[in-house]
């Protein structure tokens, strides 16, 4: 059994399902649940109930700069002396792993969606999506990200402990967070969210994404945009989705009038059901998606919410 860690992301007092999903991806190791801060006895029973045998509180002045962040958990990694460490491919896991490998000098494998821990392999989305590598690690602690939503959380209840780890560290950091802000009040983070809801180039108007807001939000779910979309300044380069855009992985993709390019197709593929909306049949996304309904999305969207 390896020690392996896992950094607990929290949101609203609750811990993530996405890194639920990474506990699950450790299971069968002896898991070193990580939080950054005071919350981890609040949290100890969720995180005991998807495998981890240890809770340990990071502590100290870390938050004003993911350095510092990163500086405490490399002093957790060796105070516990993990072989390995998971966390969520979003855009705080993206930051801190990348940091803690320079910190560690140790090969990090990000925005994975399978992880063997005790072969230290990890399998990889290559060339947009149209071929998977797996790849082995030589390192001594290895560190893995594994994209949001690719691993379902399962449970998988265990005795556990909290443990607190007093982060040695002194500011302040080479990169200091002056204001955090909301991208759209309300939603989840598209990276992470277990719905997503996109409109192409056919919402023709950036009023328009407000019929899917409306949707998303019966969903639970986050909206994104094609690149057809963006470039026609419908919707921000920030809701992108695709080769250039940001990858998704949620359990339910909705594509709204996206034609189904292979660079869309990129950022997309790996979500577990893929519904599309397109009035022309012959749309190539049909032949990718597990469901398609062919018509308007002006008409379908709508009657679809107020079906929800
Ligand atoms: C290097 C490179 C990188 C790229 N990166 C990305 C990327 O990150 N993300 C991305 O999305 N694209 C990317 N693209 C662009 C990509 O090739 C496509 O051009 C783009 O995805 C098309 O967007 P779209 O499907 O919204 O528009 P279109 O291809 O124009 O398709 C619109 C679809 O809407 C349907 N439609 C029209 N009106 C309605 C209606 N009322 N109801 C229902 N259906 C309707 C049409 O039948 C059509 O299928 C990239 C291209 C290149 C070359």
């Amino acid at each position: 059994m390896a020690k392996t860690g896992v950094l607990i992301e929290i949101e609203n007092t609750k811990v993530k399902e996405t890194s639920l999903g990474v506990m699950t991806a450790a299971a069968g190791q002896e898991i070193y649940a990580l939080v950054l801060g005071k919350d981890g006895p609040a949290v100890k029973d969720a995180l005991a109930e998807y495998g981890a045998a240890h809770v340990v509180s990071i502590i100290g002045d870390i938050g004003a700069s993911p350095d510092l962040t990163a500086q405490a958990l490399a002093g957790a990694v060796k105070e516990y002396q993990l072989d390995a460490l998971l966390g969520t491919a979003g855009a705080t896991g993206r930051d801190l792993f990348a940091r803690l490998a320079v910190i560690l000098d140790e090969p990090l494998v990000s925005d994975c969606v399978a992880v063997n821990i005790s072969d230290k392999t990890a399998k990889k989305s290559h060339f947009s999506g149209k071929t998977f590598a797996t790849l082995k690690v030589d390192a001594s602690v290895f560190l893995c990200t594994l994209r949001p939503n690719t691993i379902d959380p399962s449970p998988a209840p265990c005795s556990c402990d909290v443990l607190e780890f007093a982060a040695d560290v002194t500011g302040p950091g080479r990169v200091r967070i002056v204001e955090t802000r909301q991208a759209k009040e309300g939603g989840p983070d598209l990276t992470e969210a277990p719905v997503v809801i996109t409109g192409g180039r056919a919402i023709k108007a950036a009023e328009n994404y407000s019929m899917l807001d409306e949707c998303a939000r019966k969903l639970g779910a986050a909206v994104g945009a094609s690149r057809a979309a963006v470039d026609a300044g419908f919707a921000p380069h920030t809701m992108q989705v695709g080769q250039t855009g940001k990858t998704v992985s949620p359990k339910l993709y909705i594509a709204c009038g996206v034609s189904g390019a292979v660079q869309h197709f990129a950022g997309m593929k790996t979500s577990k059901v893929i519904v599309a909306v397109n009035e022309d049949k012959d749309a190539p996304i049909f032949s990718k998606c597990d469901y398609g309904i062919v018509g308007d999305i002006f008409d379908v969207i709508p009657a679809l919410t107020e079906k929800l």
